[in-house]
């Protein structure tokens, strides 16, 4: 593929200058109420309406993404394992009914998914994103890290860390189907025209605060790496580093400003800049091995702020990040559902008024 938003893209998540800092947002788009409807339950087991509802949020906008980073339902592999979740009038936050890991030998209930069987609908998002938008739109399919998705959704919390103390090899049968089944998928969403992958690590809390740095080693960073290596071919690998305000990396052993994400084998990172380690510091840290992606606060300021204070937030991060380039301006997570369409539209043209580069 080759049009003027994937060269910028592609340039930047090189580290190098593109002609104006891309910007990229996103959200569960079926939720949104600004669009006209479109079911976040659906979108869970209809491909199709997941794809419509992101072609939709793009065509609202006054100004054009530079990079679509697709969100499906975070639990979708769970779901096809057998957990069940309850959605109710549109809202984005789920309930979780039943997980299929109960027990310690339910590790053993899980099989390797297939991107053609189970997870057909996802694949077929990303089959109709190619078709209607990947020629002009560079786009990335949402993977959860094996151990997110071992903590919410396949099985809980408590479960996973009663076993990582008495059945370890139990939980790493069921890490190691887990990751296989994020391979499948991910080689899968590549092949069928998607740029890259959009890897999670931290979504749904109990992680940073739990696990001491040998555990992240583990139980997280071994499996994530192998599903991200498997990812030869994915022009765009990035890792997103989620945290709130409870726990996060740095809040946590530090490991954010310890340089420890420089094991992950990406080329670009986001996290939440305004609420844990600034761009400017993320910037010396990072800016030799990845491109980042940051400078939007999802929470706060696109939710209640008006685009003035939009505007000034990028604009300090375009300061503190955009200089030689390898840098892209994004949120630290999803948007929420209540987020106003003009906050979306400030972002863009704030990154038009501040972005450019002289070159
Ligand atoms: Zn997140």
């Amino acid at each position: 593929m080759s049009s003027e938003r994937y060269e910028r893209v592609m340039a930047a998540i090189h580290r190098k200058v593109p002609d104006r800092i891309p910007w990229t947002l996103w959200g569960h788009f079926p939720s949104i109420p600004f669009l006209k409807y479109y079911s976040w339950e659906k979108a869970n087991r209809d491909g199709e309406e997941l794809a419509k509802a992101h072609i939709a949020l793009l065509n609202e906008l006054d100004y054009k993404m530079d990079l679509l980073k697709v969100t499906p339902f975070y639990r979708y592999m769970a779901y096809r394992w057998g957990s069940k979740f309850r959605f109710t009038n549109n809202n984005e936050r789920d309930e979780t009914v039943d997980v299929i890991v109960k027990d310690t030998r339910d590790w053993k209930k899980l099989w390797v998914l297939s991107p053609k069987k189970e997870l057909k609908e996802n694949l077929r998002t990303v089959s109709i994103l190619s078709r209607e938008v990947g020629r002009r739109l560079p786009f990335i399919y949402t993977i959860p890290s094996p151990i997110v998705q071992a903590l919410h959704g396949v099985s809980t919390p408590e479960r996973v860390y009663a076993d990582m103390g008495t059945y370890p090899n139990a939980l790493k049968d069921g890490l190691e189907i887990i990751a296989q089944t994020c391979i499948d998928f991910g080689r899968a969403c590549i092949d069928e025209g998607a740029t890259g992958i959009f890897f999670g690590i931290g979504g749904g809390g109990d992680l940073w605060s739990r696990m001491d740095r040998n555990q992240f080693e583990e139980y997280a960073l071994y499996y994530d790496k192998k599903v991200l290596d498997a990812m030869k071919d994915a022009p765009i690998k990035l890792l997103h580093i989620c945290g709130n305000e409870q726990e996060n990396p740095q809040l946590n052993g530090g490991l954010m400003e310890n340089g420890w994400f420089k094991q992950y084998p990406v080329n670009a990172i986001n996290w939440w800049d305004a609420y844990f380690t600034p761009c400017s510091v993320a910037k010396e840290i990072y800016s030799k091995h990845f491109c980042l992606v940051a400078g939007v606060d999802h929470k706060q300021i696109m939710r209640y702020g008006v685009s003035s204070q939009i505007a000034d937030q990028i604009k300090a991060s375009i300061e503190a990040a955009g200089e030689g380039g390898g840098f892209i301006v994004g949120p630290g997570c999803c948007l929420r559902q209540d987020t106003p369409l003009a906050n979306f539209n400030a972002v863009a043209k704030a990154v038009e008024k501040y972005g450019r580069y002289n070159r």
